[in-house]
Order: structure tokens, then C-alpha cells, then sequence
């Protein structure tokens, strides 16, 4: 890393010559080893690679939650410099939104369920802001955590209906040894949070052995991830979903692929999980 970019002139000017192809890692910061893995397969892929550290505010629909989201910008550069990543771009606010600044970029039905109805607002804040850094950093390739299920569709969809030529691509979940899929979010848990939290990955397992031994009616699905939930009195079940298609709509009997998915809170923590359920396996 040469130094941190914090302009859009700064980041253009930076990028004007370096070798292609670019790989763009998008963040919120607070790195740990699920982003360390996606900068890892960008420095793979692509012969520059680029992280970006913005909070983007339009994508919180809690004020409070934006307010207390991790930040440690010395701690996450030593995170981006042992990656061997060539370049950060971590902009203030006003740089990402000029002022006057008066567009959204609202992704339809598969924005809908799931979190986009649990966090309204959400998705159009993730599909602008990154509609945004697309356009800012040009890059061959960007790359999402699996983690995020919804939102790599989400901004698949976007990028193929603005014509972004930027290709997504989607990385497995890094999770702690105890199943908890790793997250910025889990530094907020208590101790006993945190013992419960693998909850979610159990829940999910728990659904996926009841699909491999050829349960395929939603429902009992749903009812395996509820089942195990409620073995953790400190969970709060937000949702738990099996959807497919499209739409991501629930389905009532799983016949192709599907994406089990969930999300609990545990105190103010709220915490997602996904496991996909592909044919034939
Ligand atoms: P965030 O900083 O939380 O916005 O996440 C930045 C990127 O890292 C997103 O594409 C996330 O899906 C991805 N990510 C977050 N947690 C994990 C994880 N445990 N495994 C893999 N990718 C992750």
C-alpha cells in the first residue's frame, strides 16, 4: 500500500496506469479473515487489487447502528498491507456523496424479502453505494462474501441492469471453529452471546441434514431452523427463510436449488447466516 486515497481525484489519478485486470475488494472495515479471503482471491485473480473502507450511512437503517459500527482504520491498513493489497481507497462521506446528492439505485423483487423487508432502505443504500464505486474504480472484477447472500444478487442485478461491466464474484463464508460465520458485528457480543451465536450455523445444519435425508416441504425446513433456535434462550428469532428462484420467494416444496437462510438477534446484535442447498448434492 502506498498511502491511503481519499479522493475521488486521488483515486483516479492512482489508477490511471496500473496493470490490468483490476480486482476491487468493497469493506466497511473492521477487517477480518472473511475480508482477508476475499482479498485473497482478488490477489489470485487480478494483477492490481484495491480495497475500499467507506461505512456507507445510506445502508443502515438504524442511525444507532450506524453510530456504533466498528471503526479502526490503523488496525484495518495492517490488515490490507500483510494481504499484499495494492492500493485503498477509504473516502469521507462528502466523497462518495457530493453534495446535493439526490439518486438511489433501487433493485426490484430480489431486493425485497428477507433483508430488504427486515431493513428497509438497506439494499437501496448497498445498491447506490456500490453502483457508485463501481463506476469510481472500473475494476475487471469485485468480490462478495457468500455470507451476504442476498446482496451479491442484489448487486449482480444492479450491475447487469446499469451495464457495469464489472464482473461479481462470490467467495464461501469464513467462520470461527465453532461454526459463527466471522463478522464485523460480533465484537458487539457478550460472552454469552457469543457462546450462543454458532446457534445459527446449528440451525442451518440441522435444516440441510433434514434436506439430505429428502425432506423437500419448506415448511418442516423452516420448522428444523426454528426447532433449534429455540434451544437458545438468549436468540431472537428475526426470520427464517427457504427461498428459490428468482424472486427468492419462500417456497412450499424445495425441487431445485434453494438458500436456507436466517437471522436472530442476540441483545442489540443482529446476526444472518445462509447455507445453499444445491441439486444433486
Ligand atoms: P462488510 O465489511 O461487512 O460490508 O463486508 C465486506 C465484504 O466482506 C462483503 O462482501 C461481505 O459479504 C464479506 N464478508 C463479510 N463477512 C464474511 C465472512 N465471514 N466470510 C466471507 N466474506 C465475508
Amino acid at each position: 500500500v502506498t498511502g491511503v486515497l481519499r479522493t475521488r481525484a486521488e483515486l483516479r489519478d492512482a489508477l490511471a496506469a496500473v496493470p490490468r485486470p483490476l480486482g476491487l475488494v468493497p469493506t466497511m472495515g473492521w477487517l477480518h479473515d472473511g475480508h482477508r479471503s476475499l482479498m485473497q482471491r482478488a490477489r489470485a485473480d487480478d494483477a492490481t487489487t484495491i480495497v475500499t473502507i467507506f461505512v456507507n450511512p445510506r445502508q443502515f437503517n438504524e442511525a444507532a447502528d450506524y453510530q456504533r459500527y466498528p471503526r479502526n482504520e490503523t488496525r484495518d491498513l495492517a490488515v490490507v498491507e500483510e494481504e499484499g493489497i495494492d492500493l485503498v481507497f477509504a473516502p469521507p462521506v462528502e466523497e462518495i456523496y457530493l453534495p446535493g446528492f439526490d439518486t438511489t439505485v433501487s433493485v426490484g423483487a430480489v431486493a425485497r424479502p428477507l433483508e430488504g423487508a427486515a431493513r428497509p432502505g438497506h439494499f437501496d443504500g448497498v445498491a447506490t453505494v456500490v453502483a457508485i464505486l463501481f463506476d469510481l474504480v472500473g475494476a475487471e472484477r469485485a468480490y462478495f462474501g457468500q455470507k451476504d447472500a442476498q446482496q451479491v444478487m442484489v448487486i449482480r442485478q444492479m450491475a447487469r441492469d446499469l451495464a457495469i461491466p464489472t464482473e461479481v464474484i462470490a467467495c464461501p463464508t469464513v467462520r470461527e471453529p465453532d461454526g459463527l460465520a466471522l463478522s464485523s458485528r460480533n465484537v458487539h457480543l457478550q460472552a454469552e452471546e457469543r457462546a450462543a451465536a454458532p446457534v445459527l450455523r446449528r440451525a442451518l445444519l440441522a435444516a440441510t441434514a433434514r434436506w439430505e435425508a429428502g425432506e423437500r416441504s419448506g415448511d418442516r425446513l423452516r420448522e428444523a431452523m426454528r426447532e433449534t433456535l429455540a434451544e437458545e434462550p438468549l436468540a431472537r428469532l428475526d426470520y427464517v427463510s427457504v427461498a428459490g428462484g428468482t424472486t427468492r420467494a419462500e417456497l412450499d416444496r424445495v425441487e431445485g436449488p434453494a438458500l436456507l437462510s436466517l437471522a436472530v438477534r442476540f441483545g442489540d446484535t443482529r446476526l444472518i447466516d445462509n447455507e445453499v442447498l444445491s441439486d444433486g448434492s
